[in-house]
């Protein structure tokens, strides 16, 4: 059972073997639907609650293309709060300790000089809260955005719910049209449903059942 949801995506050896040595034997419903599609190119909305394991389910698809193809900066993974963010970026390290992952967190209550220093250095994903990261863009802006491959709305609702809207706005400018854009939430909400219409590629919409 545990092998077979493993097996049943085209997951490197080497994600899987990560995946062990934290104890993840077995995919969540969330991993299992989404990181195929995910594999395939296309955006995913993906619902399921909390605890659900949502992040490996962005992390892993986005690691494994990232070493078929490294080159900073990657992806952007944005989240409402730092504590979130360094959880985030601590997933990511752990996972992509083989390949020499560069994981920058960009959020707020750290050194502006020192951070954008960091951002310059590309890493290969950056985690952050929409204001720091839009902090940046509008202060000095030494680095480039316009070439990332993964854009990833971690707490989607919460991110939408318009609390966060100017800052996004600053974000989406710099961001590339093509990039595959992925939307993780404990619900589906009115404003991710519209996100069919904003992309413009095809979007996989996921509502987990409520177990894991
Ligand atoms: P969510 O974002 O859905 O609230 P997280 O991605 O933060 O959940 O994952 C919660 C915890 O579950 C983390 O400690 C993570 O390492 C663990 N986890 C993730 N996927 C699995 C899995 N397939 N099997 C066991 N534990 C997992
Ligand atoms: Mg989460």
């Amino acid at each position: 059972m545990n092998e077979k949801r493993f097996s049943n995506i085209k997951l490197n050896n080497w994600l899987v073997r990560q995946c062990a040595s934290i104890g993840v034997k077995q995919l969540t419903q969330i991993q299992e639907n989404c990181i195929p599609q995910i594999l395939d190119g296309k955006d995913v909305v993906g619902a399921a609650k909390t605890g659900s394991g949502k992040t490996l389910a962005f992390a892993l698809p986005i690691l494994q293309k990232l070493c078929e193809d490294p080159y900073g900066i990657f992806a952007v993974i944005l989240t409402p709060t730092r504590e979130l963010a360094y959880q985030i970026a601590d997933q990511f390290a752990v996972i992509g300790k083989p390949m020499n992952l560069k994981c920058s967190v960009i959020v707020g209550g750290v050194d502006m000089v020192a951070q954008g220093q960091e951002l310059t250095k590309k890493p290969h994903i950056v985690v952050a809260t929409p204001g720091r990261l839009a902090d940046h863009i509008e202060s000095c802006n030494t680095f480039n955005l316009s070439k990332i491959k993964f854009l990833v709305l971690d707490e989607a609702d919460r991110l939408l719910s318009g609390q966060f809207d100017e800052q996004i706005k600053t974000i989406f400018k710099v961001l590339p049209k093509k990039k595959q854009s992925l939307f993780f939430s404990a619900t589906i909400t009115d404003a991710l449903e519209k996100l069919k219409e904003v992309t413009g590629n095809e979007v996989f919409f996921y509502q987990a059942p409520n177990d894991i």
